[in-house]
């Protein structure tokens, strides 16, 4: 039987990981009741340019960020597979190593946008539910669209909406401010900033 447990799986390149998805991932495990939220950084990147640190780089500083949450672990289960990691392929495999547990794929709508162009997107349905977490700038009624532009109205009700606090941060902006030589303090935890300033990371080369 299903539902053992409810498992929140948080995917991204967290290069580097911020405030912005500890918040929103502590919102989601509240208003869910998840027993845990699994933080998975992606190995290579399907959809975007090779980011900035490396796999075990970024491997470490979600490490230090999650140190001191007992209901939030990491899986390097993206980043130890070789070639390209797709959605479809980590549910598949969570589903196999814990098949009683319930997984709620966590999105920011940003990426829900783009789910129509995601590999398999029918199968992802198999396995988890869609959380997408809103962010400024993306409404309902547009959900609604680019569901049926992509032909996935049917899994309508597999996605739900979830208004948490948006944290204006993004790991874009964070590079950007370090290639600058300015401050990041209290975007990142303290322990994530004092990893990238040791290892010099996101520095003009
Ligand atoms: P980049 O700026 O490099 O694109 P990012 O800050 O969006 O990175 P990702 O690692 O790509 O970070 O994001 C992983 C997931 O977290 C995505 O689903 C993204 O939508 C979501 N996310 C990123 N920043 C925030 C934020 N500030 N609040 C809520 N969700 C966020």
């Amino acid at each position: 039987m299903k539902g053992l447990m409810r498992i929140g799986v948080f995917g991204g390149t967290f290069d580097p990981i911020h405030s912005g998805h500890l918040r929103a991932a502590e919102e989601v495990k509240e208003k869910l009741r998840l027993d845990r939220v699994l933080f998975i950084p992606t190995g290579s990147p399907p959809h975007r340019l090779m980011p900035g640190a490396d796999a075990g780089q970024r491997l470490a500083m979600v490490r230090h960020a999650l140190r001191d949450h007992s209901d939030f672990e990491i899986s390097d289960l993206e980043i130890k597979r070789p070639g390209k990691s797709y959605t479809v392929d980590t549910l598949a495999r969570l589903n196999q190593l814990r098949p009683q547990d319930e997984f709620f794929l966590i999105l920011g709508t940003d990426q829900l946008l783009e789910l129509g162009h995601w590999y398999a997107p029918e199968q992802i349905f198999q396995y988890a539910r869609i959380i997408a977490i809103t962010r400024p700038g993306v409404t309902p009624p547009v959900l609604q669209d680019v569901l049926s532009t992509a032909g996935l109205l049917k899994f309508r009700r597999k996605i739900s909406l979830l208004a948490v606090t948006c944290l204006d941060i993004s790991s874009t902006d964070i590079r950007h401010r370090l290639k600058a030589g300015r401050s990041i303090r209290y975007l990142v935890p303290e322990a994530v900033r004092k990893y990238i300033e040791k290892n010099r990371l996101y520095r003009q080369k």
